[in-house]
């Protein structure tokens, strides 16, 4: 019983000892990014690229809340020109040369979130509407039609919501009191749901976690994490200044689905409900994760399929004249990102100077290699 009371208490240690690293490491980044933006360099490295070639910039957001998107947008607004999706494209693809010779001489921007989250509605539209910024947000039909909150998003809710101390979980058991078991059960949970093979196998799971945890589908308390209404929607859409895209009708990773006829069918029948809901074509998509291995072999033959112009991935970096449009790339930002941090990451400062620091750690393990290797050679010809 001692040995466990100090056994945790060096746990809780060690923990708040990584925590403080982390804090300091946030403070440090902030710091640097903060000498790259007084020092100037941020804008000269955006004028500099943007005169080289025309360039397009999108960002990735997911939820409006959770940090200051107000202050993201008080910069970005300033430095960038932001610009609808559709629009932006069109004009980037069609006339690049001429937008570069326009008179705002800023860089174009996307904004673009998303899963559709409540807090889009309830912040974003807001924000969007006060500060006059377009943004564009992917919705998934099949969890606007049902409220459930979204599948990545249910170890967490469980984590916070379940209140029995054991459970029996195919055929193994959890005391839910030891975190240890806590965590393998969640992890489990959130595994099986990530891979599923099919949309049908991730939703019967669900089902009987939800039934053997005792947790609904959806709280009241985790509103801001669930997903908008059509009515929203429609209200968000009415203001102008948000425009949608799809992004599935059920948010499957397309590359872990087994089957080709489910990977178009799930693209192609969040295309048709969404037009079908909005009254108009919806021209752009999102794929689910956005990740090589997540859109799959098949991604890219469903975005055509179901006949969109253009699709987004969340591959880091710009889009160029010679980007394919079914694999543009994307900015991910965290939204508690400090805006200073952002500002230095959407400027490709911070990559490259990551990068930089990343070298002389690439350069110590080629020479280990080397030293490994060339051991091996002489050991052989010695054996010889
Ligand atoms: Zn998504």
């Amino acid at each position: 019983m001692h040995v466990d009371i100090k056994k945790k208490q060096a746990g809780i240690k060690s923990i708040e000892k990584g925590l403080e690293e982390s804090r300091a490491r946030r403070h440090l980044r902030i710091i640097l990014c903060g000498c790259f933006y007084y020092s100037g360099l941020i804008g000269l490295i955006c004028w500099w690229k943007q005169l080289l070639e025309p360039r397009l910039l999108i960002l990735n957001y997911h939820e409006a809340t959770g940090g200051d998107l107000r202050r993201h947008l008080l910069y970005l607004r300033k430095y960038y020109r932001i610009e609808p999706l559709v629009t932006a494209l069109e004009s980037f693809y069609k006339q690049p040369r001429q937008s570069k010779k326009s008179r705002d001489q800023r860089i174009p921007l996307v904004m673009t979130f998303d899963d559709g989250y409540y807090d889009n509605y309830t912040h974003g539209l807001a924000l969007a509407k006060e500060l006059c910024v377009p943004l564009t947000i992917f919705l998934i039909p099949g969890y606007i039609e049902n409220g459930h909150r979204f599948w990545w998003n249910e170890a967490k809710s469980i984590d916070r919501f379940v209140q029995l101390p054991m459970v029996a979980f195919e055929g193994h058991k959890y005391h839910l009191d030891q975190p240890v078991e806590r965590a393998a059960l969640l992890k489990l949970i959130d595994t099986r749901v990530r891979y599923a093979a099919t949309v049908g196998e991730r939703e019967q799971f669900l089902e009987m976690v939800h039934q053997t945890l005792g947790i609904p589908a959806a709280c009241p308390e985790e509103q801001v994490h669930l997903p908008v209404t059509w009515e929203e929607v429609q209200k968000m859409e009415a203001s102008g200044w948000i425009s949608f895209g799809a992004h599935t009708m059920h948010h499957p990773f397309l590359g872990y689905l087994t089957h080709v006829d489910e990977v178009v069918s799930e693209v192609v029948e969040g295309r048709e409900a969404l037009q079908q809901k909005l009254g108009h074509p919806v021209v752009t998509f999102a794929y689910p994760g956005g990740q090589p291995e997540q859109i799959g072999a098949y991604g890219q033959h469903a975005a055509r399929q179901a006949g969109f112009d253009w699709a987004l991935t969340t591959i880091q970096g710009v889009n160029r004249c010679d980007t394919d449009p079914l694999m543009l790339r994307r900015i991910e930002v965290n939204l508690s990102d400090h805006w200073l941090v952002m500002a230095a990451k959407t400027s490709g400062l911070l990559g490259f100077f990551l990068r930089l620091r990343q070298l002389p750690r690439a350069f110590l393990k080629t020479l280990k290699e080397k030293k490994k290797a060339d051991h091996y050679v002489d050991f052989g010809t010695c054996s010889d």
